[in-house]
């Protein structure tokens, strides 16, 4: 298959930079987007096709558009980091575009290739190289995402598709100091059942736990913390993050049974964690045993992972019974250590050994804004 040319189309009047500085001194989280976007067209009769670096802008939508009304769409999200020397990578990104093929098969879209995927990030990265903070832990997030453009009412897998990337500077989801956060355990509602869409990177999956999260937040907590759906036992995820649960040395985190998001951040820690003399292990967790394990100390500390925030702790725990403090409710040893591994590999001040970062741009001394 022969990939499409990406035709670079920039802005003639991009964001002057005294406006970008002010923005990078405090981004946000999704708030301000670059100058580009890169978008690229699938119609069943022509396949992949007009790929196209563009100014960032909003796209016109038909009313009856099918995505507005069956919600067939995925998404990813990866970081861009500025390097010591200039140079800008994003972690992990070929793992994101597989993923986002795997989202794309359980909903019936077509599947971008790995290497098309990985250029249009490319493309948008190096045209808005200025965009990419320089603060130590802010990084610019991509947010590549799929969906129908076809309109109509009748309900079946539509044949034209539109991929889009954008991109998003950002100082982290919880940014600032690390304060552990508060869970709510919804016993009520499930994310995800078994056979369902779990395990895809997919909007309805979030429409399906907003109303979890308020519930967390009616409760005073920060997040809420996801059960199984058949039994209502086993712990699953934390709102959009990936659990990890930490015995002395030993951690562990819930198998990806298909109702779980496979996280990259969650692999990566299960690797880091061994490299770094660690047990690591998937295992099945439940409530009782997070409760049981907290009482009677065997717990030490719970973390959430993800691309967005990154390696964020869990203090404590609250239910409709029942709540408890995991370990002294303060962020933990094995916590901040493997934080701090994870985060020493994007930004480059440790050795990347296993080929996790590419780069996609360099930034030296040449002027931001050409190629
Ligand atoms: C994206 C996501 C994660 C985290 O995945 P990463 O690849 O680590 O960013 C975890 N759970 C859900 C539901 C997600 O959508």
């Amino acid at each position: 298959m022969t990939l499409p040319v990406i035709e670079r189309k920039p802005a003639s009047r991009p964001l002057p930079a005294e406006q970008r500085e002010e923005v990078l001194a405090s981004p946000g989280f999704g708030d301000h987007f670059t100058d580009h976007m890169v978008t690229i067209t699938w119609t069943e009769d022509a396949g992949w096709h007009r790929a196209r670096l563009v100014p960032y802008g909003p796209l016109p939508i038909d009313p009856a558009n099918l995505t507005l009304h069956y919600a067939q769409t995925v998404f990813e999200g990866l970081k861009v980091h500025r390097r010591p020397g200039g140079a800008l990578a994003a972690f992990r990104p070929e793992d994101n575009a597989r993923r986002f093929q795997a989202s794309a098969r359980r909903m019936a879209m077509p599947e971008l290739p790995v290497e098309t995927f990985v250029a249009a990030c490319e493309a948008l990265v190096q045209q808005d190289r200025a965009w990419v903070p320089s603060h130590p832990g802010h990084a610019l997030y991509l947010r590549p995402f799929m969906f129908a453009t076809e309109s109509g009412l009748g309900v079946r897998a539509a044949r034209e598709f539109l991929f889009v990337v954008i991109a998003s500077p950002t100082e982290g989801y919880f940014a600032g100091e690390i304060r552990p956060v508060s869970v709510w355990v919804a016993e009520d509602h499930v994310r995800a059942a078994p056979g369902g869409t779990g395990a895809a990177k997919t909007g309805a999956n979030y429409a399906a736990s907003l109303m979890g999260q308020a519930q967390a937040a009616a409760q005073g907590c920060d997040q809420v913390v996801w059960l199984d759906a058949l039994e209502r036992r086993w712990v699953e995820e934390m709102g959009a993050m990936n659990l990890f649960f930490v015995y002395g040395e030993r951690v562990v985190t819930p198998g990806l049974t298909g109702t779980l998001l496979p996280g990259i951040t969650r692999a990566s820690l299960l690797t880091l964690a061994r490299d770094l003399g660690h047990e690591a292990e998937e295992a099945r967790i439940s409530l009782q045993d997070w409760r049981r394990d907290s009482a009677d100390g065997s717990l030490t500390e719970v973390f959430a992972c993800g691309t967005a925030a990154g390696v964020v702790p869990v203090g404590s725990v609250k239910t409709a019974h029942d709540r408890w403090t995991v370990g002294d409710g303060r962020p933990g040893r094995v916590t901040m250590r493997l934080r701090e591994a994870l985060r020493a590999i994007q930004s480059g001040t440790a050795a990347d050994t296993r080929g996790w970062m590419r780069e996609m741009a360099q930034t030296g001394h040449r002027a931001p804004g050409r190629s």
